[in-house]
């Protein structure tokens, strides 16, 4: 891979960091991610989205203090998860695990499928902010897998390009879905194949996984309730 891009760019995000440091005082929800800062551990990340995710559910959002995040961001990100999920209007991940500004590094696709580019970006999340936690989301209802699992031939290739990352999704969840539950088994299956993808395409990915830098959580957005529910389940002893 050349790397000259992230030699390039990752001086421009590390650039005077201590700036988005904030006093120990500053609520969490209003605090920037200082870069210097140990990461808190996977299952600490994973309890903040959820907590964040209830309070979306609830309607109770925080009222994030934008202009003084922006500010403080404008130095240089630390996000501590890395998203891909589906380009669905209704799933976007900033609020529906009620982020705010440099908490999130999002990748979405229909499908949340993961091509060369997509896989590109989360690489530079992995290999040069070191996120230490990967969320694949999918969603109730997806357009792209239902596609999939029509069998239809798509208008254009790059139509085609995404269900063709689907198909395997859809074969393994004929395995055992009736024909009624077939898109929802796909869209799990999908969400399970996509995180594969990511480790079967990805050398980066790969190795952080092994190294225990990278945590790799599946999960399904419910359309309806707002609810995200996770569809693997922490590894054992896992951090
Ligand atoms: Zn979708």
């Amino acid at each position: 891979m050349n790397r000259s891009l992230f030699h390039f760019a990752a001086p421009l995000l590390f650039a005077s960091l201590s700036l988005a440091q904030q006093p120990a005082t500053a609520p969490a929800h209003h605090r920037a991610h200082a870069a210097t800062a140990p990461l808190p551990p996977t299952d600490k990340i994973w309890a903040n989205l959820m907590a964040g995710n209830q309070r979306f559910v609830a309607g109770k959002t925080h009222a994030y203090a934008v202009v003084s995040l922006r500010r403080e961001l404008a130095s240089g990100q630390k996000p501590h998860v890395i998203v891909l999920s589906c380009s669905d209007s209704r799933v976007a991940p900033e609020l529906v695990f009620d982020q705010s500004l440099g908490d999130l590094f999002v990748v979405r696709t229909a499908g949340n499928v993961a091509d060369p580019v997509g896989l590109g970006s989360i690489e530079y999340a992995v290999d040069h902010i070191h996120s230490p936690v990967l969320v694949v989301l999918g969603h109730q209802k997806c357009g792209a897998v239902t596609a999939a699992c029509s069998g239809e031939k798509m208008p254009s290739r790059n139509l085609e390009a995404i269900v063709d990352k689907i198909n395997p999704a859809v074969t393994q969840a004929k395995t055992y879905a009736k024909s009624d539950d077939l898109i929802e088994s796909a869209i799990k299956e999908n969400v399970h194949q996509s995180a594969k993808d990511l480790l079967a395409n990805s050398e980066i990915v790969r190795d952080a996984v092994k190294a225990g830098k990278l945590t790799i959580i599946e999960a399904e957005y419910q359309l309806a309730s707002g609810e995200v529910v996770r569809l693997n389940p922490p590894a054992s002893g896992q951090n």
